[in-house]
């Protein structure tokens, strides 16, 4: 999988791409959203580059945005391409189906099939066609303490080919607590050479120990989501910016209260819809691409893209992946909200 594969995630991938050329990659990872807006293609394609004998470097402009990717030809993008690399190794849930049942099955039972669903849904399937695919629609799949004791050998072992021995752990929420406690030992002694991608949906379900061990990439929705957002989050979002261009305390301590009385859910919907916004704006005028957006404020939809650049942009969506990581581990919300405000003011000076 190349980052050029993979539909509306151009930012992230800049983001990734240059962690790896400036040699700061993290030996845990979790990549957080859903599969059929990327999550797993990113992860593949993360690892792909990293891997890669001759990564491609488009300069600042970009080539349909992307900086840099792999060059898809070099022998570890080959065999990257059929899933077929020997040190990249593949976990995901699983459970017992008509042909392969009893209580020593393990993800190695089901390794063809996972890379051809894999390749059927372009690495965009959700986790139910997963099911369906394996036709165990009726039963609740799991990671199991089997698969730990795999890991951890695995990343005990040389890599074979040379480069980075690679381990993605799709969907894993679905550790049950004796597998994730297993693979906890290696999150916690790294081993040089070796990548760990968690790939996951929700961060809720999963150990406290384990996330707080991992560097996390927020894979954002694509799609309509953007465009049906309400007219209260539109006009949350304009007076919020307009604040935070002139810092106004008063004015932005009140705009916080309004948010904070808010559901956590709905803070998240916001902070979501207002991280998009401002990837909307870097696009529009960045690389020039229409906008999704109508803020309802002519004079704001003509003036605010401008602020967005790219001297700013990652700064934005870090600040933002940090508020959004908050308020899903349940952090008091008024203080993750003035954080991010300052953060985004700070930002938005640099532009
Ligand atoms: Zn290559």
């Amino acid at each position: 999988m190349q980052f050029k594969d993979i539909k509306g995630q151009t930012v992230t991938a800049n983001h990734l791409t240059e962690i790896i050329d400036s040699g700061r990659v993290s030996h845990t990872q979790l990549f957080l959203g859903d599969t059929a807006s990327g999550s797993l293609a990113m992860a593949i394609a993360y690892a792909q580059y990293l891997n890669c004998e001759h990564r491609q470097h488009y300069g600042e402009a970009g080539r349909d945005g992307l900086r840099a990717d792999s060059c898809g030809e070099c022998p570890s993008c080959k065999k990257y391409r059929q899933l077929s690399h020997s040190d990249l190794h593949l976990y995901f849930p699983y459970a017992a189906t008509a042909t392969v049942k009893g209580t020593g099955i393990s993800a190695a039972d089901f390794q063809g099939e996972f890379r051809d669903f894999l390749e059927a849904k372009h690495q965009l399937g959700t986790l139910d066609e997963w099911y369906e695919f394996m036709q165990i629609e009726n039963k609740q799949g799991q990671i199991r303490e089997r698969d730990a004791d795999d890991i951890v050998r695995t990343l005990g072992m040389k890599s074979y080919e040379g480069g980075y021995k690679v381990v993605i752990i799709w969907m894993a929420e679905k550790m049950n607590t004796q597998t994730a406690n297993k693979i906890l030992k290696s999150l916690e002694e790294p081993t040089p050479n070796t990548l760990i991608i968690l790939v996951a949906e929700s961060s809720d379900k999963m150990l406290s120990t384990i996330i707080s061990r991992t560097q996390l990439v927020k894979i954002h929705n694509t799609g309509d989501n953007i465009r049906v957002a309400s007219d209260e989050f539109r006009t949350l979002y304009v007076t919020w910016m307009r604040q935070l261009f002139k810092l106004n305390m008063a004015s932005l301590s009140a705009w916080v209260d309004t948010l904070h009385a808010k559901s956590r859910e709905v803070q998240k919907q916001f902070l979501l819809f207002a991280q998009e916004a401002v990837r909307d704006s870097f696009l529009r005028n960045n690389a020039g691409l229409p906008s999704h957006i109508d803020f309802g404020d002519e004079k704001f939809n003509s003036s605010f893209p401008a602020m967005i650049t790219e001297r700013n942009i990652e700064m934005l969506n870090e600040a933002f992946d940090n508020a959004l990581f908050a308020i899903e581990r349940n952090a008091y919300g008024k203080i993750a909200f003035m954080e991010l405000s300052f953060r985004i003011s700070k930002a938005l000076k640099k532009r």
